[in-house]
């Protein structure tokens, strides 16, 4: 029974879900309603479209095909091999390699930096992002030993670019996957388990999943097409609803979509979304978009950018989409540079890097820092009074009062052992280890730690009794000795 209504409430749910975000208009919840019927109507014309229609060949005309995309990445590898690497992380249903332009002085290395990723072509119909993001990278590329913007990116930073998540559905021109799954609706979600199983997952959504299992994005931003407006979470409500629905982190998302609008040529001018930034279930709830699962399971803020108000424009008019986008692009990657506190976090007592976590006081919300470095990058709004805390199981918590300027700002921490049995008992609840060896020398330690007290309090018990016992035989010597006195003849 449980399971029924769980099915019949995720196909309620999969209604709305069918809508476009970064596609069709958002604003009022008929205009939505509308915009439901809209896509039965356009899902129906597609069917009878043949993928080789004369419309079809002549909307494809002077975009790259995925093969021209392959090309270019591999391209840009070799031209900029100084500044890159190439890399795949996965393939999409018809076997696509998923390609990734990873820009960085030190390419493919692990450093205590902050990571940036942008994804294009989420939606296959919305092409515009896979064409600015190639444009991207080869500015990157012919500019970065002369502007300082660029220069502090590729230096201070690791921007990795995956042009297209879905080139089997751009090779349709539709917006699902080979599968006509729609990609920013496959993931797992915080409301309602839509897309928990595993194996139903498609490998366009999985292999953006092990990602971000493998590195530690601090920001992020996929590409859409369809309007003009920086969207930031939640995409979803609790209710099922559409209204707006803040996440802890929504003062610095506002920072964040409003960086990118700001800096567009006309973003910030709309009329209809104010600023040219959005709440995401204020504009239409969506479930298991990609943006909310980046922020709460991978530690990555991410937004959800609408660059162009037709989805897929005539390719004349990709340069002047290049330049409204070009700015809002460099400045958003370079966020994770020039806002937020920074730092590291040590071991008082050996000096090594601890993978602790930082926590802003008033926002519930987690950052992990980095194994290997203990780096960390918290994202915040500028020109606030923050109270940061470092905590380490292990470890005695540290707080600090920041006033954030307008730029970044570096705080490390080193953190003092604990001493005291707490340490140990926490120490053992986290700990994951499996070697024997190790395990035993660790409960060793802690037993040890535990009943020191009982020991010395056994040990006195024990002198005590001795010495008890000792006074009393000695006074029955005395006795028995007098008896014995008293016995002899005087
Ligand atoms: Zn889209």
């Amino acid at each position: 029974m449980k399971l029924l209504v769980g099915v019949l409430f995720s196909f309620f749910l999969a209604l709305p879900s069918a809508v476009a975000r970064g596609g069709e208009r958002g604003g009022t919840l008929s205009e939505y309603e509308n915009d439901r019927s809209n896509v039965a109507t356009t899902k129906a014309r597609v069917l009878l479209e043949d993928e080789k229609s004369p419309n079809k060949i002549a909307r494809a005309r002077g975009y790259m095909t995925n093969s021209d995309l392959e090309k270019a990445v591999k391209d840009f590898g070799r031209r900029c091999s100084n500044i890159s690497r190439i890399y795949s992380i996965g393939e999409s249903v018809n076997g696509v390699p998923l390609w990734v332009i990873e820009i960085s002085d030190k390419p493919g290395e692990e450093e205590g930096e902050p990571a940036f990723k942008y994804i294009g072509n989420v939606h296959g119909d919305e092409p515009v992002g896979r064409e600015l993001l190639i444009r991207l990278a080869n500015w990157i590329c012919d500019n970065h030993l002369k502007d300082p913007l660029v220069r502090s990116i590729v230096e201070n930073s690791h921007l990795h670019i995956l042009p297209s998540i879905n080139p089997d559905g751009f090779a349709l021109q539709r917006r699902g996957n080979a599968k006509n799954i729609d990609l920013n609706r496959d993931f797992p979600d915080q409301f309602f388990p839509l897309n928990d199983d595993i194996h139903t997952r498609q490998p366009e959504t999985a292999a953006v999943m092990k990602w971000l299992s493998e590195i530690r994005f601090t920001g992020s931003a996929t590409l859409h097409g369809g309007a003009l407006v920086a969207n930031y979470p939640w995409d979803g409500t609790s209710d099922g609803r559409k209204h707006y629905y803040s996440c802890p982190d929504d003062d610095t998302f506002r920072f964040l979509a409003s960086t990118y609008s700001q800096s567009h040529r006309n973003m910030s001018l709309s009329t209809e979304f104010p600023g040219g930034i959005t709440n995401g279930a204020f504009w239409y709830p969506i479930y298991g978009a990609m943006q909310d699962w980046n922020y709460i399971h991978a530690g990555c803020f991410e937004l959800t950018l609408e660059v162009s108000d037709d989805k897929w424009p005539m390719i004349d008019e990709i340069p002047t989409l290049w330049e409204h986008n070009k700015m809002s692009l460099l400045n958003l990657a370079a966020s994770v540079l020039k806002t937020g506190v920074h730092g590291r976090i040590f071991a008082s007592d050996s000096g090594t890097p601890l993978p602790g976590f930082i926590t802003i006081k008033g926002i519930n919300y987690t950052v992990n820092a980095g194994r290997a470095f203990g780096d960390y990058h918290r994202l915040l709004v500028p020109g606030e009074r923050y109270e940061v805390m470092a905590t380490m199981p292990g470890y005695k918590s540290k707080m600090t009062t920041i006033s954030l300027g307008e730029t970044a700002m570096t705080v490390d921490f080193i953190l003092d052992p604990e001493t005291t049995t707490k340490r140990y008992l926490w120490r053992t609840s986290g700990c994951n280890c499996g070697g024997s060896s190790s395990s035993s020398k660790f409960g060793f330690e802690m037993f040890w730690t535990l009943h020191f007290e009982v020991y010395v309090v056994i040990i006195i018990l024990l002198f005590w009794f001795l010495i008890r016992r000792r006074l009393k035989s000695n006074l029955s010597n005395d006795k028995q000795h007098a008896a014995r006195s008293s016995l002899l003849p005087a």
